[in-house]
């Protein structure tokens, strides 16, 4: 393990070494001695687009982490020139059997978590009713859109503050899950049959859908004192479902927290990486924020890469067998080549 690498999240380098594990001074030699290397962020999830990384990178080596596969097509063709077998988390199948490698979950449900904290914390009320000799003091309402992993932790965290919560989802199969949490599902007169994909995901919808749910939105969203945002489709552009004059109609203090910002945003105000103030409103759009609760990020991340790790070796040798699901779905480059289907789909349509 390269020394110090836990420190930040609160995992001194001895913790590793009384459990066995060789600490090396330096990057290039984890790199330089490891068969197998496990990241957080591999490269096309680096902001160097993991220059640094791939140069250290040799053939035959086995790397695991998180590659942003659908988007980052350049690291995509670095790692195969290399020759390295990279095998992408993001890429993990939504299958029972891989439940406990599924890191995106994971870190959406802490995203999830912090989102409704930044809510609370931002907005100029509290979130609970309260009856008071001083006066009774009425609850904040909450509207999470988007009812995936992180927007259901959204909404059970804003519910344990005591806030009134509503759910939104173009996925209808989500309405029981909103309302087991304590919270109303938001229902708009449109049409979203077949909104969703196999393995769960949201499938892109045509513009005019979009222009119709901001339209039904808008008055839903007048009403709320915080709207925290997560929708999203994988390997696009967040969709804009909250417009600059659907955002002005809500009350002076109101606060929206964009966790699609990394996407681009949700919302059509958020600059991603900040929060600015327009007319009163609060515009949150966090990057990374599972990196501000690394303890935890951590201990999930490093539960579901070790899983998959050891169900990844049998017979003490690392098996690559692309008839297996979960090996199949996640393996981007192999043998000096970019091997994903979808992967290579989008780096030869760049590329024509
Ligand atoms: P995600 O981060 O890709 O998207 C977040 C949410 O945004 C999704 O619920 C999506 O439907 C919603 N969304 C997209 N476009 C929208 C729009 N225009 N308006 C409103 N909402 C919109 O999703 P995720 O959190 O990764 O989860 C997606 C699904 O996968 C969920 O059903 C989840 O339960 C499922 N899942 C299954 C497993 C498993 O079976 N092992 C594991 C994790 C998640």
């Amino acid at each position: 393990m390269e020394a110090g690498a836990g420190a930040a999240a609160g995992f001194p380098d001895s913790e590793y070494t009384e459990k066995g594990v060789t600490i090396v001074g330096s990057r290039a030699e984890v790199f330089a001695q490891a068969d197998i290397v496990l990241q957080v962020r591999s490269p096309g999830a680096n902001p160097d687009g993991g220059a640094a990384d791939l140069a250290l990178m040799r053939p035959g080596q086995v790397v695991i982490g998180f590659g942003e596969p659908l988007t980052a097509q350049e690291a995509a063709r670095g790692l195969a020139e290399r020759g390295v077998s990279f095998l992408a988390m993001e890429l993990m199948p939504r299958i029972t059997r891989a439940q406990s490698m599924d890191a995106l979950s994971s870190m959406a449900t802490i995203a999830g978590y912090k989102a409704a904290l930044l809510g609370a914390d931002s907005l100029p009320r509290m979130f609970p009713m309260l009856m008071t000799a001083a006066g009774t003091v009425s609850p904040a309402r909450v509207l999470v859109i988007g009812a995936g992993v992180a927007g259901l932790q959204a909404i059970a965290t804003a519910r344990r503050l005591g806030a009134v919560v509503s759910g939104y989802d173009i996925r209808a199969a989500v309405k029981e899950q909103i309302e087991s949490l304590g919270a109303r599902f938001v229902v708009l007169a449109i049409e979203a049959g077949g909104a969703e994909e196999k393995g769960g995901y949201a499938k892109a919808m045509g513009e005019d859908f979009y222009r119709r749910q901001r339209e039904l939105l808008g008055d839903v969203l007048a009403e709320q004192n915080v709207v925290i945002t997560t929708a999203a489709v994988p390997g696009r552009k967040a969709p804009v479902l909250v417009t600059s004059e659907m955002a002005m109609r809500m009350a002076p203090g109101s606060v929206i927290v964009d966790i699609a910002a990394e996407r681009g945003g949700n919302c059509e105000l958020t600059k991603p990486g900040e929060a600015i103030e327009v007319n009163g409103i609060k515009i949150i759009g966090p990057l990374n924020l599972p990196s501000t609760i690394p303890y935890h990020a951590s201990q999930m991340y490093a539960k579901n890469i070790a899983t998959f790790l050891k169900y990844l070796i049998k017979d003490g040798k690392l098996q690559l067998d692309c008839e297996d699901e979960i090996v199949r779905e996640t393996l981007v480059t192999h043998g000096g080549e970019v091997v994903h289907p979808r992967v290579l789909e989008i780096v030869n349509a760049i590329q024509s």
